[in-house]
């Protein structure tokens, strides 16, 4: 086939190559096979970065987190049939999460559809309901207008996924260059929301007049790359402020108005809430009764207007983009000479004594550091011993909501996990973008993957794409032998042996003490076992000296170890 360099023909290949690098696509990852081997190399000539991945779920979770990162989507490249369907769960995630992602899929030529093509699916029609746009470019001639359409709509407005669909014979079709339309434009960039004015004044009026007022930051105003507005008012105001998982490091976890450890108090008895581009999901328990006040204020700031009043009804709905709305905010405030005084403001006393309860209850945890360890004992090493300005990427179950509280965020965009959708394998992809990212936009920042054991399962098999691309992510798996929680050996091994293994094998336990670390002898190198909290430090201070490889560290913890008794089993409470 002629190529974009003979200046004569060029096929569909080239012109979707093409036409991502020319929409400001940067990062591709995926899995090639029949028919998009060609599509993958074309990619490359153009100078798009190609990342090859052992699963494309796995692909798809990278693809999403690098365009969390650099606000672009990233492109998820799969074949057709199987390979698409593998995508589902990634498009899914990205939709629910918010994150701009670009799926493109090859698909059988066009003359075997409807008699048993080779993996023929439906694969627009089943990517629809998880995507912003999904369509198959009917001609090459159409490609760039398609990929066009497919970057705006997934990175404009509510950010999500799109999907091409690319048939065989599209790919291969070949069209004299002076009509592949490879000028095709790029739209500029979209001019920021600016929120109405009165509603700015409704808001400050709201505000300046609550006893206990409270911010939520959201991964929304981490989307907007609203920090520097969102970090100017909570300075200004003083007004305590919760971030939700991914809205942690917008404002520093550190800042003295971060109110996280009385997240349950503060959200019970603010009075006016400012919610900040997040929703009002099982996140936040739906902004209703028993977690919050009954008759609860909200201003609600959302570049969604269709998110506007979900749940509760809001006080004052802004449809805006986060930035120009905390800087209009905060200039309005300012005229209020509104700012709180936490040394003698009766609702920052009632959440200081809050925040001083709960740091004794993770103090006297995390300085147990008896052997097998609790959780808090290993996060407070872990913490301890990582770089504050590390990406931390987590997912698990009590791994995950232990090491929120635990492990520090100060700046924004640097914790990725399992997210809204509570989607369960996707970390070693998003530790694959987040070290690709750091590579080629902050040299020498490193991204610490903490994983539940039952989570790393998933997806581990990425630790091979780690080391082809000497990606040096340092994967911490806190292992209890199980989902939730598993056994120690002795029972585990009682249980095994009590009957038919899979009448007696409870569904939640994993095999005891596996050696995950082990993972690294298949590469040549050694991993890390760990017991004791000197041995996570001496693991950690190895791992941060590797810059070329990833490095595994297993801590096996107690399998009984267990979160702080909660005020509420949010999951099962009922809203019938
Ligand atoms: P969290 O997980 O932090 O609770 P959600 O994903 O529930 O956050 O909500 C994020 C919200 O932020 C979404 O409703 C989305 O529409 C909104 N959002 C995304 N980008 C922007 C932006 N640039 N400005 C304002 N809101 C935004
Ligand atoms: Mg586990």
């Amino acid at each position: 086939t002629k190529s974009l360099c003979s200046g004569m023909g060029i096929d569909g290949n080239n012109i979707l190559a093409e036409s991502l690098k020319r929409q400001g696509v940067e990062y591709v990852f995926g899995i090639v096979g029949i028919p998009v081997i060609e599509t993958s190399m074309a990619f490359q000539a153009a100078g798009l970065k190609y990342i090859g991945m052992r699963n494309e779920q796995a692909a798809c979770y990278a693809a999403q987190a690098i365009g969390y990162l650099t606000g672009k989507p990233g492109v998820c490249l799969a074949v057709s049939g199987p390979g698409l369907l593998h995508c589902i769960g990634g498009m899914a995630n990205a939709q629910v999460n918010c994150w701009p992602l670009l799926v493109i899929a090859g698909s059988c030529p066009e003359d075997h559809e409807g008699i048993g093509g080779f993996q023929e699916w439906p694969q627009v029609e089943s990517s629809r309901q998880y995507c912003k746009y999904a369509a198959r470019p009917p001609s090459p001639r159409l490609i760039p207008l398609h990929v066009e359409r497919a970057v705006r709509a997934a990175s404009a407005g509510r950010p999500g996924a799109a999907y091409l669909d690319m048939p065989a014979t599209l790919l291969t079709a070949e069209v004299d260059e002076d009509q592949a339309q490879l000028d095709y434009y790029a739209a500029d960039p979209i001019t920021l929301g600016h929120p109405a004015p009165s509603l700015v004044s409704q808001a400050a009026d709201a505000l300046a007049t609550a006893q206990r007022p409270l911010v939520i930051v959201g991964k929304g105003a981490a989307s907007a790359r609203a920090e520097d507005a969102v970090r100017k008012l909570v300075d200004a105001t003083r007004v305590p402020f919760l971030p939700t998982p991914m809205g942690k490091g917008v404002v520093p976890d550190t800042s003295p108005y971060c109110v996280s450890s009385a997240r349950t108090q503060a959200l019970l008895k603010a009075d006016v809430i400012l919610l900040l581009g997040a929703r009002l999901n099982w996140m936040l328990h739906f902004g209703q009764t028993p977690r919050f006040a009954k008759d609860v204020k909200i201003i609600q700031v959302d570049i969604s207007p269709e998110e506007l009043h979900n749940s509760v009804k809001s006080e004052v709905a802004v449809h805006s983009d986060i930035r120009p709305f905390a800087e209009a905010l905060t200039a309005e405030l300012a005229k209020r000479k509104f700012s709180l005084q936490p040394a003698s403001h009766p609702w920052w006393k009632i959440l200081q004594e809050k925040q001083t309860a709960n740091a004794e209850f993770v103090k006297a945890q995390s300085s147990d550091t008896s052997v097998p360890l609790n959780y808090y004992a290993v996060f407070k090493a872990v913490q301890a011993n990582i770089p504050s300005d590390a990406i931390i990427v987590s997912e698990g179950a009590n791994t995950m909501d232990i090491g929120r509280g635990m492990l520090l965020n100060n700046l924004p965009r640097h914790r990725l996990d399992a997210g809204t959708f509570g989607t369960m394998g996707v970390g070693p992809g998003f530790a694959i973008a987040a070290a690709m990212w750091c590579r080629d936009h902050a040299p020498g920042k490193r991204v610490v993957c903490v994983e539940g054991d039952s989570a790393f399962g998933f997806s581990g098999m990425e630790i091979e794409t780690m080391f082809r691309y000497k990606l040096p992510v340092i994967v911490v798996i806190v292992n209890n032998n199980g989902i939730y929680g598993g056994f120690d050996k002795e029972t585990y091994n009682d249980i095994q042996s009590a009957g038919d293994v899979t009448l007696c094998t409870p569904p939640t336990a994993l095999s005891n003490e596996v050696r995950y670390e082990k993972m690294m002898e298949i590469f040549g190198e050694t991993g890390h076992l760990c017991r004791t909290v000197d041995d996570i430090q001496a693991a950690l201070k190895k791992a941060l000296a590797v810059t070329d490889r990833p490095s595994i560290i297993n801590i096996l913890i107690n399998p009984q170890s267990n979160r702080k008794p909660q005020a509420f089993n949010w999951l099962t409470e009922s809203k019938l």
